[in-house]
Order: structure tokens, then C-alpha cells, then sequence
């Protein structure tokens, strides 16, 4: 449980547990001959996505994995890279296939994600991921590493069961705001979702007990739509000017208002230093789960997936 005086949630911090607490895992995979593998696409030179990849490919070396960075053209067609994919999905030494978002606009990203074997979706964005949890069948899907992550940060102010305590998402996307509910669903909170066409949205967000920002709008989250004691939850990224650094110059901030917030919530994550390094954290996570379940199926064919994917 968090420390009293430990308000700001260091994702940075847990991030570093999460990984030392893969090490043990990877050496027992080693030590049967598996080198987890993960293979990194990213299309066109988007200087943040660019930057993402970096982080992932190094926290892949960090754990040791084989990782593959497949650089693409701005102009590949979405033919030839599905048939990259179909390539790595039949490729024994990789485990994991992460496609960094967004693409070109000539590729529809829906097609490019379905392609990816659900056994090898890192990313847990796969129609047979999304549907596992949204059925509740956590145990043996690859679940989406930021919601993941934003979970692993809750569980250290309130523990692994939310019964009784309300929460509430802001964002309806499928890769934060849709999978963030119905992880907190199952972990028995009363979750409700707020968009775009929610009214009132303040009104709303004080309610909850537990908020997660997952918008991509700065200052979004003011102190009036915090409860006293909430913890806070900031998904968003967004770089804003930063006239005082000099011109021209920016800066990364979240949806949440963080000095105003920062007054009222019991836990508030940082921008940056929040959910981004748990996010990286929980891709590395996934991975492991991915070559461990691998490895298992090829010991034991016959075994259920839920009895070969362990949680952390
Ligand atoms: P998205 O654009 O797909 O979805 C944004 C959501 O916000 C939508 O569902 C929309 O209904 C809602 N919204 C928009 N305006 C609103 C308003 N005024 N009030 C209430 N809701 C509103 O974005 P996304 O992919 O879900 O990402 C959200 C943010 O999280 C972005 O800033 C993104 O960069 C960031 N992000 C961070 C990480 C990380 O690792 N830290 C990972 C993924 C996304």
C-alpha cells in the first residue's frame, strides 16, 4: 500500500519493479533455451513515434529480449506490411509484434492490427484480446500495456480488489479509455465511462474515488472535478509552448491540471514519469507472458492457455 506521506505515484519507480520482478521469469525461460523476442514495426519517420519506439527497443535490450526494429517506408502499401507480419507471426524466435500507432493515413490500422496473431499482440489490441477481457477472461488474454499499467499504479494506493470504490474514465478509445473499464471492472469497481458528449463532466468526475484522464487534452482535469482524497490517474500526453524555457521552446504536460489537482487528490501520477514508463514496463510484461505461454504450448500441446499465463 502507498505510504501516506507518498502522494505523487512515481511511475518510473514501479516501472523499475515491474522489470526486476520479470527477471527471475527470464532467466527460468533462458535457462529452457528461450530467448523472448520482441519485434518492434514502425512506419514512417513521426518524430514522437520514433521516440516511443527507442524507449521500447531499449527497455528490450535491458531485459535481455532479441529485439528486432523494423523501420518502414512512409509509402509501404498495407499489403506488404500485413505480409511483414504474416512473416513474424510464423517466426519461432519472436513472441511479441508491436505495430507503433499511428500509421500513414493509406493504412487502415484496424486490418494492419487484425493480422497480428493474437498469441504475438503485445499490444493485447487484437479483437481476441479485446474480447477476452471484455468478457472477463483476463487470465489468458494479452491485455493493453497502458491500462495494464495505470492498474499496477492503483493496486499500490488501494490493492488488487476495488470493491466499493468508484471510478471513473475519461476517454472511450479502444487502446486506453474502453480497456482502462473493463479492467477496473474487473477488478470489481463501479466504473463509469465519460467522452466527448458528456455533460457536466466535472460533476461527474468528482464523483470518483479513483480518476483516470485518458483524453489528450492539457488542463482538462481541473481541482473542481477532483474529490478530496481521489487518486488520479493522467493518461494524457501532450506537449504544450513553453515561453519560459525560451522561444520556441516546449514541454509535456498531461489532462490534468497538476498544481491545482495536486491540492486536493490523496495520489496523483506525473507527466512525464507517470503512465508512460508503465506502459513500457508492461509491454516488456507482456512479452515474457507471450514466449512463456509459447514455450509452454510447445511442451505441453495439450495445456489450457489460462494455466500457462500467469499475471504479475
Ligand atoms: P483518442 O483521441 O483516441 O481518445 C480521446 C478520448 O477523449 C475520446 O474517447 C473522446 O471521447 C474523449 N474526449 C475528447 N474530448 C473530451 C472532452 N472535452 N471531455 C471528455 N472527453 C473527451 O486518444 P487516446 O489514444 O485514448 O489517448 C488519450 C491520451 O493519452 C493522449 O494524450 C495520448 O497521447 C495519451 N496516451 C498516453 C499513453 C502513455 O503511455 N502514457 C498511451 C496511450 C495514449
Amino acid at each position: 500500500m502507498l505510504h501516506e506521506s507518498k502522494k505523487i505515484l512515481s511511475g518510473k519507480e514501479v516501472a523499475e519493479e515491474v522489470l526486476d520482478s520479470l527477471e527471475r521469469r527470464i532467466t527460468t525461460l533462458r535457462g529452457e533455451g528461450v530467448q523472448p523476442g520482441l519485434a518492434v514495426i514502425i512506419v514512417g519517420s513521426d518524430p514522437a513515434s520514433q521516440v516511443y519506439v527507442g524507449s521500447k527497443a531499449k527497455a528490450a535490450q535491458r531485459c535481455g529480449f532479441l529485439s528486432r526494429k523494423y523501420e518502414l517506408p512512409e509509402e509501404i502499401t498495407q499489403r506488404q506490411l500485413v505480409e511483414v507480419i504474416a512473416t513474424l507471426n510464423q517466426d519461432e524466435a519472436i513472441h511479441g509484434i508491436l505495430v507503433q500507432l499511428p500509421l500513414p493515413s493509406h493504412i487502415d490500422s484496424d486490418v494492419v492490427i487484425q493480422a497480428i496473431a493474437p498469441a504475438k499482440d503485445v499490444d493485447g489490441f487484437h479483437f481476441t484480446n479485446i474480447g477476452k477481457l471484455s468478457a472477463g477472461h483476463t487470465a489468458d488474454a494479452l491485455l493493453p500495456c497502458t491500462p495494464l499499467g495505470c492498474m499496477r499504479l492503483i493496486e499500490e494506493v488501494h490493492g488488487a480488489d476495488l470493491s466499493g470504490l468508484c471510478a471513473v474514465v475519461v476517454g472511450r478509445s479502444n487502446i486506453v479509455g474502453k480497456p482502462m473499464a473493463s479492467l477496473l471492472l474487473a477488478a470489481n469497481a463501479t466504473v463509469t465511462v465519460a467522452h466527448s458528449r458528456t455533460p457536466d463532466l466535472a460533476k461527474i468526475c468528482a464523483q470518483a474515488d479513483i480518476l483516470v484522464a485518458a483524453v489528450g487534452k492539457p488542463q482538462l482535469i481541473m481541482a473542481d472535478c477532483v474529490k478530496q482524497g481521489a487518486t488520479v490517474i493522467d493518461v494524457g500526453i501532450n506537449r504544450i509552448a513553453n515561453p519560459a524555457a525560451g522561444v520556441g521552446a516546449t514541454r509535456l504536460v498531461g489532462d490534468v491540471d497538476f498544481e491545482s489537482v495536486n491540492a486536493v487528490a490523496g495520489a496523483l501520477t506525473p507527466v512525464p514519469g507517470g503512465v508512460g514508463p508503465m506502459t513500457i514496463a508492461m509491454l516488456m510484461h507482456n512479452t515474457v507472458r507471450a514466449a512463456e505461454a509459447h514455450h509452454a504450448r510447445a511442451r505441453y500441446p495439450r495445456s489450457s492457455p489460462s494455466m500457462i499465463l500467469p499475471h504479475v
